[in-house]
This record gives C-alpha cells, sequence and structure tokens, in this order.
C-alpha cells in the first residue's frame, strides 16, 4: 500500500498496524480516506480503494455502494451506514462529518466511502473541507463514475468522434445554495456533445421542457439508464419528446442517469 501511495505522490499513510508498533502520536491522528466505490459491481472499486477498505478500522458508507463490499469485510472492521436517499434524510452532512471526526480522533484509519467518484456530485468537497479544517489527515481516492459504466452497459462512448466533441456532467436537483441552477434553456441551444444529467429522473419533465424552449431538437437521442453495472439495469430510449412518458410507462426511478445527444 505505502508503494502505491508513493506512486501517487502521497507521504501522509501512517505506519501500519500489521509492523506492530503505534505510536502515541498516531493512536490520536487517524486519518480518513475518502474512497470512490466504483457505480455498483463490487468489482468495479480501484485496487488502491479495495486495499485501503480490507485494512481499515471503520467504514462509513453510503446509499448507492455496492453493500457486498461492506458485507465481506471482516468483523473486526466497524461499519457505520450514512444513506441519505432523495427525501430520506438518515443522517445530516454534519452529524456524518462529527462521526469522521469522532473515528479519527480514536486513532482510526476509517474510509468514507462513496458512490462512484467521490468527486462527481459526490460531496466530497464539503467533508474534505472539514476535514482539513480540523486538521484530520484525509486523501481522496477516485473512482469510476457511474456515467462511464452506465455507457458501458448500453455500448456507447460519451465522446464518439463521429458525433460528440464535449462531454457536459450536471445535476437535475435544483441547486438550493452556492451555486447556480443549471440553465437548462441554454444548455438546450448546444450541439455535438452528451449531456449527462444525475440525480434527474424526479425532475425530468421540467428539464425536458426547457431544453426543447430553448431550442433543442425533439428528435434528440435520449438514454435513460437505471441502475447501471449492478446486474438489474434498464434502459429506455426515445427520442426527447418522447423520453419523459416512455420511462413513465417503464417506471424508471432513481438511481438513473439521462443521456441526451
Ligand atoms: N458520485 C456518484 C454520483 C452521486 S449522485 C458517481 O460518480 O456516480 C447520485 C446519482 O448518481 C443518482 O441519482 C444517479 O443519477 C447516479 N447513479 C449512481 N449510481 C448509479 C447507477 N448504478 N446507475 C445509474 N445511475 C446511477
Amino acid at each position: 500500500l505505502k508503494m502505491q501511495f508513493m506512486r501517487i505522490g502521497w507521504s501522509g499513510l501512517k505506519e501500519t498496524k500489521k509492523e506492530g508498533k503505534v505510536t502515541d502520536k498516531q493512536q490520536k491522528n487517524g486519518i480518513i480516506y475518502l474512497v470512490g466505490s466504483g457505480p455498483g459491481h463490487p468489482g468495479l472499486i480501484t485496487k488502491l480503494g479495495y486495499d485501503l477498505l480490507n485494512t481499515s478500522d471503520a467504514v462509513v458508507y453510503d446509499d448507492l455502494i455496492p453493500i457486498e463490499l461492506v458485507v465481506a469485510l471482516p468483523e473486526s472492521i466497524k461499519r457505520y451506514y450514512v444513506g441519505k436517499r432523495a427525501g430520506h434524510h438518515s443522517k445530516p452532512q454534519n452529524e456524518t462529518n462529527d462521526l469522521l471526526c469522532d473515528l479519527a480522533g480514536k486513532g482510526l484509519t476509517v474510509v468514507r466511502l462513496k458512490g462512484g467518484d467521490p468527486m462527481v456530485f459526490g460531496r466530497v468537497a464539503e467533508e474534505a473541507a472539514y476535514l482539513k479544517e480540523k486538521g484530520i489527515p484525509h486523501q481522496i481516492i477516485p473512482g469510476i463514475t457511474s456515467a462511464s459504466a452506465a455507457a458501458a452497459d448500453a455500448g456507447f462512448s460519451l465522446t464518439d468522434r463521429r458525433n460528440a466533441s464535449w462531454v457536459m456532467l450536471a445535476t437535475g436537483r435544483e441547486a438550493k445554495s452556492a451555486s447556480a441552477p443549471v440553465p437548462w434553456e441554454d444548455v438546450g441551444k448546444l450541439d455535438g456533445g452528451t449531456i449527462v444529467v444525475y440525480m434527474g429522473v424526479k425532475d425530468m419533465e421540467r428539464i425536458v421542457k426547457s431544453l426543447l424552449e430553448g431550442g433543442m431538437s425533439p428528435d434528440k437521442p435520449i438514454a435513460v439508464i437505471q441502475n447501471a453495472s449492478t446486474g438489474i439495469h434498464q434502459t429506455v430510449r426515445a427520442p426527447l419528446s418522447k423520453i419523459v412518458a416512455r420511462c413513465q410507462d417503464a417506471n424508471v426511478v432513481a438511481p438513473a442517469l439521462i443521456f441526451i445527444g
């Protein structure tokens, strides 16, 4: 593990307990690894993330992670579920932050396991900022984002040279604070790329309406992919003007991604 970290230029890994010497300093200073679990299939986590998970003292995990990874851990590793499915906030963010702080304060090596890539709509910046403020050592380990996995399931490229020279990753949720909401009407004027909408199923009707108002062609090809890389994925394809009805017929619910173009 140490070697792997040296390769990515990280030198903050504490001495492993295997070596039998946990100093007082290490005892007080735990470390948090913010690890991307990949999009669903337990094999789609990185080797580094997997190794960290299996040598950690505690795991703090969300929804939309491959639960097999947690179930298979040795019993000595403590598990904390802090998921928050849309509408059901099982743990507010500040409680998760407090938990991470507590565990690190006990000198534990903690894996904060997050779905897909933690850097894509994973709130990792907020958690990392909090850890930084508290002076808790932490490191982010990237993962495969669900858009990559869904595209692989459906067999299309996000950047097919013949018709997509850019990719946009957008959230379907209206931003409540900080950043501005996605200007869907302006996005409707764009052409020649792929737009991927995360967390967009509930608000698909509103988004589609704005895209059409912005001038996007009603014939624009859309694919909605639910449960990518889980073995039970479902893909619905239709032109922009028909996609809402088709998804309602097929009973598409979260987690799903909307691919436009
Ligand atoms: N960090 C995650 C995204 C978290 S936001 C990533 O990189 O994938 C949560 C949203 O991601 C869901 O609402 C859904 O739009 C999408 N998502 C996550 N896992 C998915 C899956 N297996 N299949 C389809 N969409 C998924």
